[in-house]
């Protein structure tokens, strides 16, 4: 019900986004599809000021302005986007639905038709009567023909406009869940991850741990070696602990110098010797920078907490032990694992 509700909501919107960006000569783009969707359901005001602003001064809807727009008013809200693209494709598969209904009820029409014909014909029609059959028999054809290619196109057209929503949605979904430094999952991606994993614990008992990670001091590494170096040192030890770990297991970039871990599957003692090698394995690396006259970074350490989920944890829970324990683990002089 309340999906109907939505996708008619939705389609009202389109209704009016589709003639606007057309009359503006805007590609409809996933992108400017949704500013223009956001402007029209008046959901995010300071889009709608800018684009009011942008209108009043007749300012032309470059690419440039587009993407602008999209920077500026729209990435930050990558969620509600996917969201909106999704009731898009709801509402093109909606009206697939609706167009092979209505081919269903023009070929309907047409057997009836068929039948009307056939009666007369059992009626001993006169030459003239049985002219007008055929006229008419040979119109009706060409229409069902004509209605048939029409349909085919149409179907063509939705069946592209479906594999480009696809594509993009899965574009959208990507961004909006990737680290842009380290290219690991971000926090919005961990986050989901943890809720469902909490959700199996409960459902299945499917142990899980979580590990912490925090660059040891960092800020200092910073002030000596400037942030571009710091940047680097940030994707080497995300590189590290994504080669640390198997398949199933989610590393994310928490923020900041702070990783997460969960694992799937593993228990804390196990989640206690991986942390330990992932703990030795971003240690053991001398680091440098630059290619001939090499700059001596030394080493980086890691401070790991480590818990697993309980009966009665939800995400935050399970986050806050892990953090509780890396906090005694940095207490403990850094450089080792606490759980
Ligand atoms: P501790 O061992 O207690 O964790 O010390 P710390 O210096 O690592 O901790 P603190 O929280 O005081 O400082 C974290 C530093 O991480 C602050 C900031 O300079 C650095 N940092 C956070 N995010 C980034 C980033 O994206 N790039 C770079 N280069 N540095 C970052
Ligand atoms: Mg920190
Ligand atoms: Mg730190």
């Amino acid at each position: 019900m309340e999906n109907t509700k939505e996708l008619d909501h939705s389609a009202h919107i389109l209704r009016m986004v589709i003639p606007q960006m057309a009359k503006l000569h805007i590609p409809v783009t996933p992108e400017n599809y949704a500013i223009w969707y956001e402007y029209f359901s008046e959901s995010n005001l300071n889009l709608k000021r800018a684009i009011d602003g942008l209108l009043a001064n007749e300012v032309r809807f470059t690419k440039q302005v587009n993407q602008g727009l999209y920077n500026n008013f729209i990435q930050e809200q990558s969620p509600e986007i996917i969201q909106n693209v999704q009731i898009e494709t709801q509402i093109l598969i909606k009206s697939l639905f609706n167009k092979i209904h209505q081919l269903n009820d023009e070929t309907q029409g047409f057997a009836e038709s068929l039948e009307g014909y056939n009666q007369q014909l059992q009626d001993n029609p006169t030459v003239g009567v049985l002219n007008e059959i055929i006229v008419n028999i040979s119109s009706e054809v060409d229409l069902v023909i004509s209605h048939n290619e029409e349909m085919k196109s149409n179907l063509n057209t939705l069946d592209f406009e479906l594999s480009r929503l696809k594509e993009e949605m899965d574009n959208l979904s990507k961004v909006a869940m990737t680290d842009e430094l380290t290219s690991l999952n971000n926090r919005r991606a961990y986050e989901l991850f943890a809720v469902e994993q909490v959700a199996k614990f409960n459902q299945t008992q499917t142990v899980c741990s979580l590990l912490m990670i925090d660059i040891d001091l960092f800020k200092g590494f910073n002030d000596t070696y400037g942030h571009l170096i710091g940047d680097k040192v940030l994707a080497y030890v995300a590189l590290s602990l994504k080669q640390g770990v198997k398949g199933a297991d989610f590393v994310a970039r928490y923020g900041g110098e702070e990783f997460v871990i969960l694992l799937p599957g593993t228990d804390l003692q196990d989640a206690v010797t991986l942390a330990n090698n992932l703990r030795e394995l971003v240690s053991h690396k001398q680091l440098t920078v630059g290619k001939e006259k090499k700059q001596q970074l030394g080493k980086v350490t890691v401070s790991i907490g480590v818990a697993s989920i309980q009966t009665g944890d939800d995400a935050d829970t399970l986050l806050s032990r892990a953090d509780e324990k890396l906090y005694e683990a940095k207490q403990a002089g850094r450089d080792c694992v606490k759980s």
